[in-house]
């Protein structure tokens, strides 16, 4: 695929990991990772990683991803399953507010596996590293019956006044969203109809091109680092937050009920990229629903006073969507139609697999 084209290296020889046994391999993988943290006492190499000289609050947080469950190495190249991995956990430090400084990388791989490939999801896990500014500090390495495992965790910190948990919320609280939804659901539809083309027509060559937004973000996505940041220069502190990992809807839905409010989500005010919007027409999808039920976008969702407002209205990476209502007004889409319907986890028109 020409997308993307920063994450390309296909390597052609094919060495068995078997090769270099389990040190050699560890080594092999992570000699070219250089710490940059202040805090990074002391990385990989020892029985654990030394942290020090914090003197904020510590947020951890892991993910587990399994092959064949949470990606498909048929169009999920190993370079970007490594950037990706790398990169959700980030969003969840994110979402707590916080700067996100180390990762560790556990990985279980079966014999299927060359040394190449992992070379491969290493340079991906190397380059989320460097663009998102943290430490690889150490992780396990074991072998697997089938297929590929890894998990990640993340250690970020942030000022124990500006972490932001989903429980905050109030009544009469704006709803926000950065950038913009559905694109990295769409990005999968797109991969996964070329996918059936190709196993059809083997030399189609199928032009991407107008697809390329929804893919890069399928493929290759960012979390918003950018975020905590600009809260704290705009002097704003959210009340609640959330990454949108899921889609929208469920996302909501977690704010108000650890929150314990309601939430009033207006249609017209969903962020949507002209891309998403050709592509849903062109699909016969619904593009709220895109948005509400998609998921993976890695947006933040957060909720600020209403006081804030006039810090935030102007600002060309947020969107204010909603406002929070009181528990038993319930959490609902305010449609085009000014109709309202009650959102559920799946959105309000699920999505049929
Ligand atoms: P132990 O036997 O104590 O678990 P290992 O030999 O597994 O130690 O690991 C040696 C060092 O390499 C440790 O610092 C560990 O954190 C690091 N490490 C092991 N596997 C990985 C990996 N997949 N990615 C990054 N670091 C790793
Ligand atoms: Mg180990």
């Amino acid at each position: 695929m020409y997308l993307c084209a920063m994450l390309e290296n296909k390597n052609q020889s094919r060495t068995s990991l078997s090769e270099l046994g389990e040190f050699g391999l560890i080594d092999h993988l992570t000699s070219g990772f250089k710490n940059k943290q202040s805090t990074t006492v002391h990385g990989i190499g020892d029985d654990a990683a030394v942290l020090g000289g914090i003197k904020n609050q510590l947020l951890v947080t892991t993910d587990l991803l399994v092959e064949g469950v949470h990606f498909d190495l048929g169009y999920m190249p190993l370079k970007h399953l490594g950037y990706k991995a790398i990169v959700v956990n980030l969003s969840d430090v994110y979402a707590m507010n916080g700067e996100a400084k180390q990762v560790t990388v556990s990985i279980a791989v079966s014999n299927r596996f060359t040394l190449e490939a992992l070379e491969e999801l290493y340079a991906g896990i190397s380059l989320a590293c460097e663009m998102y500014n943290v430490d690889l500090i150490g992780g396990d390495t074991t072998s697997s019956k089938t297929g590929l495992l890894i998990s990640v965790t993340a250690i970020g910190e942030a000022k124990k006044e500006n972490v932001t948990y989903r429980n905050g919320a109030k009544e009469g609280d704006l709803l926000v969203v950065t950038g913009d939804l559905g694109a990295a659901y769409l990005g999968l539809q797109v991969l996964e109809r070329e996918k059936q083309v190709f196993a059809v027509n083997p030399n189609e060559q199928p032009d991407l091109e107008k697809y390329s937004y929804l893919i890069e973000r399928q493929l290759k996505p960012e979390a918003r680092q950018d975020i905590p940041d600009l809260l704290e220069k705009l002097g704003v502190k959210p009340t609640s937050m959330i990454d949108i990992s899921d889609g929208l809807s469920s996302e909501i839905l977690h704010l108000c009920k650890q929150s314990e409010v309601g939430c009033n989500l207006y249609e017209d005010k969903i962020p949507l990229d002209p891309q998403v919007i050709s592509t849903c027409e062109e699909f016969e999808l619904n593009s709220t629903t895109i948005a509400l039920s998609g998921g993976e976008d890695y947006e933040l969702l957060f909720t600020v006073a209403q006081e804030d407002f006039p810090k935030i209205k102007a600002n060309p990476s947020l969107s204010v969507i909603g406002h929070m209502t009181a528990k038993n007004e319930g959490v609902n889409l305010i449609t085009r139609a000014n109709q309202k319907i009650e959102l559920t986890a799946q959105g309000w028109n699920p999505l049929k697999d």
